[in-house]
């Protein structure tokens, strides 16, 4: 197939050797990113960076590349080892209903006896419950970290939180194991609280992980906040050009606080798999999480 433009993404195709790859995030194992390029074109996406190794010149977020790979066909070997699906991409974007790529993968997971994380920001994850319960192990995580439609949309053109919440129950009532993530946590905006009590019965695991500033969005993270939040200039001066930390040391300390309030574990690093009471799901500082990255999924965090 060659480029061609649909509802305005410019959609090809790419050939890759092995769909698997080594991962460098914290939570370790494998990372598999079923497309190049994310459609949700999130305005913090620490992925763009990915834009410069696909030969891409076109806006992050316009573009996509359909992966084509070998099958895999030894599932087995990855056996116990954790799978993140949606590292650099989400493998539910719009475009997976046409493609099917994420469903391709976990099909050919089928028997793997593999730990998969899939994270999204949409709800066509529902469409495959049949296949994650088959597979056994999986959680499936949503980035959640506003209820405001309103911001939520000047950020990212993904699915609206109302839609993430329902899928979110429905994966949740359907046995398997959920996450919401509030990420990025944006200084002044993310209400972390009300959100928790939105989800604290259909989640098991609750992370939090604050805004990071790199890179070519910063300017336009600042630049938002200026036009629309300008009473928060100030903060985000503070944190984002000074590093200050303290505003993220007293929403650690919010977060304990919230964990003692409902009755909730409260930890430096994500449990390994497991499901907790309903209601008190585990509640995960990723807070500066580069000082747990490299960490087995041991609950504490680096000395
Ligand atoms: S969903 Fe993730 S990978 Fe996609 S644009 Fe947003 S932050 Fe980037």
């Amino acid at each position: 197939m060659a480029q061609v433009e649909m509802n305005g993404i410019l959609i090809g195709e790419v050939e890759t050797k092995n769909i698997m790859t080594k991962s460098s995030l914290p939570v370790g194992g494998y990372s598999v990113n079923p497309y190049v390029g994310c459609t949700h074109g999130c305005k913090y996406c620490y992925a763009s960076f990915m834009k410069r190794f696909t030969g891409h010149t076109e806006d992050w977020g316009t573009f996509l590349d359909i992966k084509h790979w070998p099958e895999i066909k030894n599932p087995k070997k990855y056996a116990g080892q954790r799978i993140v699906i949606g590292s650099v991409t989400d493998g539910y974007l719009p475009q997976e209903e046409q493609f099917g790529n994420t469903r391709k993968l976990l099909q050919q997971l089928r028997g793997s006896g593999a730990d998969i994380l899939i994270c999204t920001k949409s709800d066509l994850v529902v469409r495959d419950i049949d296949l994650l319960k088959e597979l056994g192990q999986v959680t499936v995580s949503w980035s959640i970290n506003t209820l405001n439609e309103e911001f939520k949309n000047d950020m990212d053109s993904a699915v609206s939180i109302e839609r993430r919440l329902a899928a979110m129950k429905q994966v949740y009532a359907a046995g398997i194991r959920t996450v919401c993530f509030v990420s990025p946590v944006f200084p002044g905006i993310t209400d972390f609280e009300a959100i928790f009590e939105r989800v604290k019965d259909q989640c098991d695991l609750f992370w939090l992980e604050n805004l990071n500033l790199r890179g070519g969005f910063k300017k336009t993270i600042l630049d938002y906040i200026a036009e629309r939040y300008p009473s928060l200039v100030p903060l985000y001066d503070e944190i984002y050009n000074h590093h200050n930390l303290g505003y993220f040391k007293s929403l650690e300390k919010k977060a304990e606080e919230m964990a003692k309030k409902y009755d909730c574990p409260f930890v430096d690093n994500e449990m390994p798999y497991g499901r907790v009471p309903q209601g008190h799901p585990v509640i995960v500082d990723y807070f500066y999480h580069e000082e747990v990255r490299g960490t087995g999924n041991t609950g504490k965090r680096n000395k």
